[in-house]
């Protein structure tokens, strides 16, 4: 098999295992949409928009919130997918043992110290939650809520920057378009 060949096999094989991992998970939006949805919006903003094609990074992005979300061991990461895959979703998981809280700051503290590819990867992430955020958020979020999620987005990825100039500038336009919507519905309140 081509080198091509290979890449798309493991890449199809990541979304295989994320899709049985997530599968009776839904997103907090008002249609409740499959959870897999999502970290396929996050690869695919790091292939199209940030013009990344390597494969490990790609792979993370698919299985990044296997760790934190399912009952995946990063053991079975590595077996599957080799220790770059399984390093790279463990430095963009939550530790779940911390409060809320405290895991929100974590982000913001460790985020200038990830690696290159978790940066883009998480990058990627607040790219997608934010656009959930503004237009698909989940029903009972109040506007302030969300108005406040977005701001701490803002914090995590200050210490993601110098990664990827066009995923940085994407974020950069998705956060004005929320702000801008979000404040629109303040108004009309
Ligand atoms: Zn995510």
């Amino acid at each position: 098999m081509s080198d091509d060949s290979v890449s798309t096999t493991i890449l199809l094989k990541a979304v295989q295992f994320a899709a049985a991992k997530h599968s009776t998970q839904r997103r907090k939006d008002v249609d409740a949409s499959p959870y897999i949805n999502h970290p396929i919006e996050v690869a695919h903003l790091l292939a199209e928009v940030g013009g990344i094609t390597d494969l490990a990074t790609l792979v993370a992005a698919i299985l990044h919130d296997t760790i934190e979300d399912t009952e995946t061991t990063p053991e079975e990461l590595g077996e599957h997918f080799g220790p770059n895959v399984r390093k790279f979703v463990m430095e963009v998981t939550d530790d779940k043992s911390r409060k809320k809280a405290d895991r929100k700051q974590l982000q913001i503290d460790h985020a200038p110290t990830l690696s290159g590819a978790a940066k883009a990867i998480k990058l990627a992430d607040k790219i997608a939650n934010v656009g959930d955020v503004t237009r698909n958020p989940p029903p009972d979020w109040p506007l302030a809520r969300r108005i406040d999620y977005l701001d701490w987005t803002e914090k995590v990825v200050a210490g993601c920057r110098g990664t990827n100039a066009a995923l940085e500038r994407h974020y950069d336009e998705v956060l004005k378009q929320g702000r801008a919507a979000l404040a629109a519905q303040d108004q009309q309140r």
